[in-house]
Protein backbone atom coordinates (compact mmCIF):
# COMPACT_ATOMS: atom_id res chain seq x y z
CA UNK A 1 0.00 0.00 0.00
CA UNK A 2 1.40 3.24 -1.09
CA UNK A 3 1.34 6.33 1.38
CA UNK A 4 -0.84 8.98 1.32
CA UNK A 5 -0.55 13.00 1.71
CA UNK A 6 -3.40 14.59 2.32
CA UNK A 7 -2.69 18.26 1.17
CA UNK A 8 -4.40 21.36 2.95
CA UNK A 9 -7.25 20.47 4.32
CA UNK A 10 -8.91 21.95 7.49
CA UNK A 11 -7.71 19.44 10.09
CA UNK A 12 -9.93 19.08 13.11
CA UNK A 13 -9.09 16.82 15.86
CA UNK A 14 -11.64 17.25 19.13
CA UNK A 15 -9.31 15.15 21.05
CA UNK A 16 -6.67 17.95 20.98
CA UNK A 17 -8.48 20.64 20.10
CA UNK A 18 -6.51 21.35 16.72
CA UNK A 19 -8.48 23.32 14.01
CA UNK A 20 -6.52 24.19 11.37
CA UNK A 21 -5.04 24.15 7.59
CA UNK A 22 -2.69 21.13 7.78
CA UNK A 23 -1.47 18.67 5.54
CA UNK A 24 -1.66 15.35 6.50
CA UNK A 25 0.82 12.18 5.90
CA UNK A 26 -0.46 8.42 6.13
CA UNK A 27 2.45 5.85 6.70
CA UNK A 28 0.82 2.53 6.45
CA UNK A 29 -1.75 2.14 8.89
CA UNK A 30 -1.34 5.45 11.26
CA UNK A 31 -0.61 8.75 10.78
CA UNK A 32 2.88 9.97 10.05
CA UNK A 33 2.85 13.34 10.16
CA UNK A 34 0.68 16.51 11.04
CA UNK A 35 2.36 19.61 9.71
CA UNK A 36 1.90 23.22 7.82
CA UNK A 37 3.68 21.67 4.62
CA UNK A 38 4.58 18.30 3.93
CA UNK A 39 7.02 17.92 1.03
CA UNK A 40 8.01 14.23 0.36
CA UNK A 41 7.90 11.61 -2.42
CA UNK A 42 6.31 8.48 -3.50
CA UNK A 43 3.00 8.88 -2.43
CA UNK A 44 -0.22 9.28 -3.47
CA UNK A 45 -1.76 12.95 -3.32
CA UNK A 46 -5.46 13.69 -2.24
CA UNK A 47 -6.40 17.53 -2.72
CA UNK A 48 -8.04 18.61 0.16
CA UNK A 49 -8.55 22.37 -0.15
CA UNK A 50 -11.84 23.49 1.13
CA UNK A 51 -12.42 20.17 2.61
CA UNK A 52 -12.83 18.90 6.45
CA UNK A 53 -9.82 15.96 7.57
CA UNK A 54 -11.26 14.71 10.58
CA UNK A 55 -10.82 11.69 12.62
CA UNK A 56 -13.28 9.14 11.41
CA UNK A 57 -17.25 9.31 12.96
CA UNK A 58 -17.78 6.81 15.41
CA UNK A 59 -21.86 5.75 15.40
CA UNK A 60 -22.56 4.04 18.94
CA UNK A 61 -26.17 2.93 17.44
CA UNK A 62 -27.28 1.62 14.19
CA UNK A 63 -29.14 -1.61 13.70
CA UNK A 64 -27.91 -3.72 10.20
CA UNK A 65 -30.93 -5.80 10.13
CA UNK A 66 -28.52 -8.77 9.62
CA UNK A 67 -29.42 -11.42 10.47
CA UNK A 68 -32.36 -11.46 9.39
CA UNK A 69 -33.76 -9.06 7.21
CA UNK A 70 -31.79 -8.68 4.37
CA UNK A 71 -34.33 -6.77 2.34
CA UNK A 72 -34.11 -3.71 4.70
CA UNK A 73 -29.89 -4.43 5.10
CA UNK A 74 -27.03 -5.78 5.52
CA UNK A 75 -23.43 -5.75 7.17
CA UNK A 76 -22.04 -5.37 3.32
CA UNK A 77 -24.71 -2.57 2.63
CA UNK A 78 -24.87 -0.98 6.08
CA UNK A 79 -21.00 -0.76 6.10
CA UNK A 80 -21.17 0.50 2.48
CA UNK A 81 -23.75 3.27 3.58
CA UNK A 82 -21.70 3.87 6.74
CA UNK A 83 -18.47 4.76 5.31
CA UNK A 84 -20.82 7.25 2.24
CA UNK A 85 -21.26 9.17 5.69
CA UNK A 86 -17.96 9.43 6.52
CA UNK A 87 -18.93 6.66 9.87
CA UNK A 88 -15.51 4.41 10.29
CA UNK A 89 -16.66 2.64 12.93
CA UNK A 90 -20.12 1.57 14.02
CA UNK A 91 -22.07 -0.39 16.84
CA UNK A 92 -24.65 -2.93 15.63
CA UNK A 93 -27.70 -3.17 18.52
CA UNK A 94 -28.56 -6.46 18.79
CA UNK A 95 -32.90 -6.71 17.76
CA UNK A 96 -31.41 -8.73 14.91
CA UNK A 97 -33.55 -11.85 14.11
CA UNK A 98 -31.92 -14.00 15.49
CA UNK A 99 -30.80 -11.57 18.62
CA UNK A 100 -27.18 -11.12 19.34
CA UNK A 101 -27.43 -12.83 22.84
CA UNK A 102 -24.85 -15.33 22.17
CA UNK A 103 -21.54 -15.92 20.83
CA UNK A 104 -22.49 -17.91 17.55
CA UNK A 105 -24.12 -14.86 16.14
CA UNK A 106 -21.49 -12.36 17.43
CA UNK A 107 -19.00 -14.55 15.46
CA UNK A 108 -21.05 -14.38 12.29
CA UNK A 109 -20.84 -10.47 12.85
CA UNK A 110 -17.80 -10.18 12.94
CA UNK A 111 -16.59 -12.75 10.20
CA UNK A 112 -19.00 -10.79 8.04
CA UNK A 113 -17.72 -7.26 8.84
CA UNK A 114 -14.25 -8.77 7.96
CA UNK A 115 -15.44 -10.23 4.44
CA UNK A 116 -16.98 -6.90 3.60
CA UNK A 117 -13.87 -5.04 5.01
CA UNK A 118 -15.12 -0.84 4.44
CA UNK A 119 -15.61 0.13 8.49
CA UNK A 120 -15.12 -1.11 11.93
CA UNK A 121 -18.00 -2.93 12.82
CA UNK A 122 -18.46 -3.67 17.09
CA UNK A 123 -21.76 -5.79 17.67
CA UNK A 124 -23.16 -4.47 21.05
CA UNK A 125 -24.86 -7.78 22.63
CA UNK A 126 -28.03 -8.19 24.34
CA UNK A 127 -28.81 -7.61 28.17
CA UNK A 128 -31.24 -10.51 27.72
CA UNK A 129 -31.43 -13.60 26.49
CA UNK A 130 -33.79 -13.66 23.39
CA UNK A 131 -34.73 -9.76 24.60
CA UNK A 132 -36.96 -11.19 26.36
CA UNK A 133 -36.18 -8.79 29.72
CA UNK A 134 -35.65 -11.95 31.70
CA UNK A 135 -32.43 -13.70 32.08
CA UNK A 136 -29.56 -12.21 31.68
CA UNK A 137 -27.50 -13.28 28.91
CA UNK A 138 -23.40 -14.76 29.04
CA UNK A 139 -21.81 -10.74 29.26
CA UNK A 140 -18.27 -12.61 29.55
CA UNK A 141 -18.41 -15.04 26.91
CA UNK A 142 -20.15 -12.04 24.82
CA UNK A 143 -17.34 -9.80 25.71
CA UNK A 144 -14.80 -12.41 24.89
CA UNK A 145 -16.29 -12.67 21.33
CA UNK A 146 -16.06 -9.03 20.72
CA UNK A 147 -18.95 -6.68 21.62
CA UNK A 148 -18.53 -3.72 23.27
CA UNK A 149 -21.61 -2.89 25.20
CA UNK A 150 -25.21 -4.39 26.54
CA UNK A 151 -28.37 -3.36 25.49
CA UNK A 152 -32.06 -4.71 24.80
CA UNK A 153 -32.26 -1.78 22.13
CA UNK A 154 -36.05 -1.45 20.97
CA UNK A 155 -37.14 -1.95 24.32
CA UNK A 156 -36.20 -0.81 28.03
CA UNK A 157 -35.52 -3.31 30.45
CA UNK A 158 -38.78 -3.27 31.82
CA UNK A 159 -38.38 -5.17 35.12
CA UNK A 160 -36.07 -2.99 37.70
CA UNK A 161 -34.60 -5.82 39.22
CA UNK A 162 -32.84 -7.50 36.21
CA UNK A 163 -31.65 -4.24 35.03
CA UNK A 164 -30.51 -3.31 38.63
CA UNK A 165 -28.50 -7.13 37.96
CA UNK A 166 -27.48 -6.23 34.64
CA UNK A 167 -25.45 -3.12 35.94
CA UNK A 168 -24.13 -5.00 38.52
CA UNK A 169 -23.14 -7.94 36.65
CA UNK A 170 -21.57 -5.40 33.82
CA UNK A 171 -19.35 -3.80 36.14
CA UNK A 172 -17.11 -6.55 36.41
CA UNK A 173 -15.80 -6.05 32.85
CA UNK A 174 -16.03 -2.42 32.65
CA UNK A 175 -18.44 -2.31 30.17
CA UNK A 176 -21.65 0.50 29.55
CA UNK A 177 -25.06 -0.88 29.30
CA UNK A 178 -26.72 0.63 26.37
CA UNK A 179 -30.39 1.35 28.30
CA UNK A 180 -33.41 2.57 25.03
CA UNK A 181 -35.40 4.82 28.29
CA UNK A 182 -38.60 4.89 27.33
CA UNK A 183 -41.54 3.38 29.06
CA UNK A 184 -43.71 0.67 27.28
CA UNK A 185 -46.86 1.10 29.48
CA UNK A 186 -46.64 5.65 29.28
CA UNK A 187 -45.48 5.36 25.38
CA UNK A 188 -48.78 2.60 24.34
CA UNK A 189 -46.88 2.40 21.25
CA UNK A 190 -48.12 5.91 20.25
CA UNK A 191 -47.37 6.62 16.68
CA UNK A 192 -45.68 10.13 17.49
CA UNK A 193 -45.03 12.71 19.98
CA UNK A 194 -48.53 12.99 22.35
CA UNK A 195 -48.96 16.74 22.48
CA UNK A 196 -51.18 19.51 20.04
CA UNK A 197 -49.78 18.12 17.05
CA UNK A 198 -51.05 14.39 17.84
CA UNK A 199 -54.05 16.06 18.66
CA UNK A 200 -54.95 17.65 15.71
CA UNK A 201 -53.86 15.32 13.92
CA UNK A 202 -56.20 12.40 15.67
CA UNK A 203 -53.12 10.33 15.90
CA UNK A 204 -52.29 8.52 19.30
CA UNK A 205 -49.28 9.99 20.73
CA UNK A 206 -46.25 8.68 23.46
CA UNK A 207 -45.95 11.08 25.65
CA UNK A 208 -42.51 13.35 26.77
CA UNK A 209 -43.06 11.48 30.28
CA UNK A 210 -42.76 7.42 28.75
CA UNK A 211 -38.86 8.71 28.16
CA UNK A 212 -38.17 10.61 31.56
CA UNK A 213 -39.93 7.89 34.24
CA UNK A 214 -37.65 5.33 32.36
CA UNK A 215 -34.82 7.80 32.65
CA UNK A 216 -35.19 8.85 35.96
CA UNK A 217 -35.60 5.09 36.73
CA UNK A 218 -31.99 4.19 35.46
CA UNK A 219 -30.55 6.76 36.89
CA UNK A 220 -31.52 6.06 40.30
CA UNK A 221 -30.09 2.82 39.58
CA UNK A 222 -26.89 3.72 37.90
CA UNK A 223 -26.52 5.89 41.19
CA UNK A 224 -27.70 2.13 43.35
CA UNK A 225 -25.30 0.23 41.64
CA UNK A 226 -22.19 2.65 40.35
CA UNK A 227 -22.19 0.89 37.01
CA UNK A 228 -21.41 2.72 33.62
CA UNK A 229 -24.93 3.51 32.10
CA UNK A 230 -25.53 4.68 28.70
CA UNK A 231 -29.06 6.57 27.65
CA UNK A 232 -29.83 5.59 24.24
CA UNK A 233 -31.63 8.58 21.89
CA UNK A 234 -32.41 11.18 24.48
CA UNK A 235 -35.18 13.62 22.54
CA UNK A 236 -37.25 15.33 26.00
CA UNK A 237 -36.41 18.70 27.57
CA UNK A 238 -36.69 16.92 31.10
CA UNK A 239 -34.66 13.82 29.87
CA UNK A 240 -31.81 16.33 29.50
CA UNK A 241 -32.44 17.59 33.00
CA UNK A 242 -32.20 14.77 34.44
CA UNK A 243 -29.30 13.63 32.99
CA UNK A 244 -27.98 17.09 33.75
CA UNK A 245 -28.26 16.98 37.69
CA UNK A 246 -27.61 13.33 37.42
CA UNK A 247 -24.01 14.29 36.10
CA UNK A 248 -23.68 16.74 38.77
CA UNK A 249 -24.52 14.18 41.43
CA UNK A 250 -21.33 12.32 39.67
CA UNK A 251 -23.48 9.50 38.75
CA UNK A 252 -21.57 7.48 36.08
CA UNK A 253 -23.64 8.19 33.23
CA UNK A 254 -23.58 8.95 29.49
CA UNK A 255 -26.08 9.82 26.61
CA UNK A 256 -26.57 10.54 23.21
CA UNK A 257 -29.37 12.06 20.59
CA UNK A 258 -29.24 11.90 17.07
CA UNK A 259 -29.93 14.36 14.30
CA UNK A 260 -33.51 13.97 13.86
CA UNK A 261 -33.60 15.26 17.35
CA UNK A 262 -31.81 18.05 16.64
CA UNK A 263 -33.39 19.05 13.76
CA UNK A 264 -37.00 17.74 13.39
CA UNK A 265 -40.10 18.46 15.40
CA UNK A 266 -43.53 16.68 15.88
CA UNK A 267 -44.51 18.97 13.30
CA UNK A 268 -43.32 16.74 10.51
CA UNK A 269 -46.00 14.65 10.74
CA UNK A 270 -48.50 16.75 9.26
CA UNK A 271 -47.76 15.15 5.99
CA UNK A 272 -48.52 11.54 7.48
CA UNK A 273 -44.91 10.85 5.96
CA UNK A 274 -44.29 7.28 7.72
CA UNK A 275 -40.43 7.99 7.35
CA UNK A 276 -40.81 10.58 10.33
CA UNK A 277 -42.27 8.02 12.11
CA UNK A 278 -39.27 7.19 14.74
CA UNK A 279 -39.07 5.85 18.31
CA UNK A 280 -38.44 8.07 20.62
CA UNK A 281 -41.04 9.84 18.59
CA UNK A 282 -39.82 13.46 17.02
CA UNK A 283 -40.89 15.99 19.49
CA UNK A 284 -41.92 19.44 20.70
CA UNK A 285 -39.74 22.51 19.25
CA UNK A 286 -39.34 23.35 23.03
CA UNK A 287 -37.69 19.78 23.34
CA UNK A 288 -35.62 20.36 20.60
CA UNK A 289 -33.93 23.31 22.00
CA UNK A 290 -33.33 21.56 25.14
CA UNK A 291 -31.94 18.51 23.13
CA UNK A 292 -29.51 21.21 21.79
CA UNK A 293 -28.83 22.88 24.92
CA UNK A 294 -27.85 19.81 26.46
CA UNK A 295 -25.45 18.63 23.61
CA UNK A 296 -24.13 22.63 24.09
CA UNK A 297 -23.24 22.55 27.69
CA UNK A 298 -22.05 18.74 27.38
CA UNK A 299 -25.10 16.97 29.13
CA UNK A 300 -25.25 15.21 26.15
CA UNK A 301 -21.85 13.53 24.94
CA UNK A 302 -22.72 12.02 21.80
CA UNK A 303 -24.35 12.10 18.51
CA UNK A 304 -25.19 8.70 17.18
CA UNK A 305 -27.69 7.90 14.13
CA UNK A 306 -30.07 5.24 15.26
CA UNK A 307 -29.38 4.25 11.81
CA UNK A 308 -33.09 2.16 11.20
CA UNK A 309 -33.66 0.85 7.79
CA UNK A 310 -37.21 -0.52 6.56
CA UNK A 311 -38.33 -1.50 3.26
CA UNK A 312 -40.93 0.56 1.06
CA UNK A 313 -43.38 -1.81 1.34
CA UNK A 314 -43.49 -1.54 5.51
CA UNK A 315 -43.30 1.91 5.31
CA UNK A 316 -45.90 2.23 2.74
CA UNK A 317 -48.22 1.24 4.81
CA UNK A 318 -50.92 3.69 7.07
CA UNK A 319 -49.17 5.37 9.45
CA UNK A 320 -50.45 3.83 12.18
CA UNK A 321 -49.21 0.32 11.14
CA UNK A 322 -45.72 2.03 9.87
CA UNK A 323 -42.55 0.49 11.97
CA UNK A 324 -40.53 2.93 13.66
CA UNK A 325 -37.06 3.93 12.38
CA UNK A 326 -35.31 6.16 9.94
CA UNK A 327 -31.83 5.34 7.81
CA UNK A 328 -29.18 8.13 9.43
CA UNK A 329 -25.95 7.04 8.40
CA UNK A 330 -26.27 9.46 4.77
CA UNK A 331 -27.86 11.85 6.40
CA UNK A 332 -26.19 12.82 9.71
CA UNK A 333 -23.66 15.31 8.46
CA UNK A 334 -26.20 17.34 5.56
CA UNK A 335 -28.76 17.40 8.94
CA UNK A 336 -26.05 18.61 11.31
CA UNK A 337 -24.49 21.19 9.28
CA UNK A 338 -28.05 22.89 8.02
CA UNK A 339 -29.22 22.73 11.88
CA UNK A 340 -26.05 22.92 14.13
CA UNK A 341 -23.12 24.75 11.99
CA UNK A 342 -25.30 26.81 8.89
CA UNK A 343 -27.18 28.57 12.37
CA UNK A 344 -24.22 28.85 14.61
CA UNK A 345 -25.10 26.89 17.20
CA UNK A 346 -22.33 24.94 17.30
CA UNK A 347 -18.61 24.28 16.61
CA UNK A 348 -17.25 21.70 14.09
CA UNK A 349 -14.93 21.41 17.10
CA UNK A 350 -17.87 20.72 19.61
CA UNK A 351 -19.86 19.15 16.88
CA UNK A 352 -17.05 16.21 16.29
CA UNK A 353 -16.20 15.65 19.57
CA UNK A 354 -19.74 14.35 19.81
CA UNK A 355 -18.62 11.89 16.80
CA UNK A 356 -15.75 10.37 17.37
CA UNK A 357 -13.18 11.36 20.65
CA UNK A 358 -16.33 10.78 23.05
CA UNK A 359 -18.11 7.63 21.67
CA UNK A 360 -14.53 6.03 21.07
CA UNK A 361 -14.07 6.75 24.65
CA UNK A 362 -17.39 5.10 25.50
CA UNK A 363 -16.51 2.14 23.91
CA UNK A 364 -12.93 2.24 25.33
CA UNK A 365 -11.13 1.88 21.89
CA UNK A 366 -8.15 4.02 20.62
CA UNK A 367 -9.99 5.14 17.53
CA UNK A 368 -11.47 8.89 16.87
CA UNK A 369 -8.45 10.79 16.66
CA UNK A 370 -6.41 12.75 14.27
CA UNK A 371 -2.94 12.77 15.70
CA UNK A 372 0.57 11.48 15.33
CA UNK A 373 0.40 7.78 15.31
CA UNK A 374 -3.26 7.29 15.42
CA UNK A 375 -4.88 4.96 13.60
CA UNK A 376 -5.36 6.15 10.19
CA UNK A 377 -9.35 6.52 9.87
CA UNK A 378 -10.13 9.53 8.06
CA UNK A 379 -13.21 10.87 6.40
CA UNK A 380 -13.12 14.16 3.68
CA UNK A 381 -15.75 15.59 3.23
CA UNK A 382 -17.10 19.12 1.47
CA UNK A 383 -19.26 20.93 3.94
CA UNK A 384 -20.07 23.27 1.02
CA UNK A 385 -21.25 21.07 -1.39
CA UNK A 386 -25.01 20.75 -2.40
CA UNK A 387 -26.54 17.54 -3.45
CA UNK A 388 -29.35 15.50 -4.05
CA UNK A 389 -30.15 12.92 -1.50
CA UNK A 390 -31.99 10.24 -3.60
CA UNK A 391 -32.67 6.76 -4.43
CA UNK A 392 -29.10 6.33 -6.59
CA UNK A 393 -27.67 8.27 -4.51
CA UNK A 394 -28.11 6.31 -1.19
CA UNK A 395 -25.84 3.16 -0.72
CA UNK A 396 -28.15 1.64 1.84
CA UNK A 397 -30.68 -0.89 0.99
CA UNK A 398 -33.34 1.35 2.13
CA UNK A 399 -34.54 4.67 1.61
CA UNK A 400 -36.70 5.45 4.97
CA UNK A 401 -35.89 9.10 5.27
CA UNK A 402 -37.50 12.42 5.23
CA UNK A 403 -34.89 13.36 3.32
CA UNK A 404 -35.24 11.70 0.40
CA UNK A 405 -35.21 13.82 -2.81
CA UNK A 406 -34.36 16.95 -1.00
CA UNK A 407 -31.09 19.11 -1.40
CA UNK A 408 -28.53 19.19 1.20
CA UNK A 409 -25.45 20.82 1.85
CA UNK A 410 -22.30 18.80 3.32
CA UNK A 411 -20.84 15.96 1.23
CA UNK A 412 -18.51 12.82 2.09
CA UNK A 413 -15.49 12.52 -0.60
CA UNK A 414 -13.19 10.26 0.85
CA UNK A 415 -12.96 7.91 3.40
CA UNK A 416 -10.30 6.12 4.76
CA UNK A 417 -9.75 3.53 7.20
CA UNK A 418 -7.01 1.66 8.50
CA UNK A 419 -4.82 3.92 6.17
CA UNK A 420 -6.85 2.37 3.01
CA UNK A 421 -8.82 4.25 0.88
CA UNK A 422 -12.43 2.45 1.55
CA UNK A 423 -14.79 5.36 0.01
CA UNK A 424 -14.44 7.40 -2.83
CA UNK A 425 -17.75 9.96 -4.11
CA UNK A 426 -16.98 9.53 -7.92
CA UNK A 427 -19.01 12.15 -9.54
ZN1 LIG B 1 -33.71 2.43 20.81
Amino acid sequence: MSDMLIKGGRVIDPASRRDGVFDVLIKGSVVAQISKSIRTRNVTTIPAKGMIVCPGLVDLHCHLRDPGRPDKETIETGSQAAVAGGFTTICCMPNTDPPVDNEGIVQYINKEAARVDLCRVFPIGCITKQRQGETLTEFGELIKAGVKGFSDDGDEVANGNVLRRALEYSRAFNVPIFEHPIDRYCAQNGVMHEGLVSTRLGLHGSPAIAEEICVARDLLLARFTRARLHLCHISTKEGVALIRRAKEDGISVTCETCPQYLCFTDKMLESYNTNCKVNPPLRSEEDRLAVIEGLRDGTIDCIATDHAPHCLAEKELEITQAPFGMIGFETALPMIISELIGKQKLSWLHVLHAMTIKPAEILGVEFGKLQKGAIADIPIFDPQRSWKITSSTLRSRSRNTPLLNKQVTGRVTYVIVNGVVKYELSE
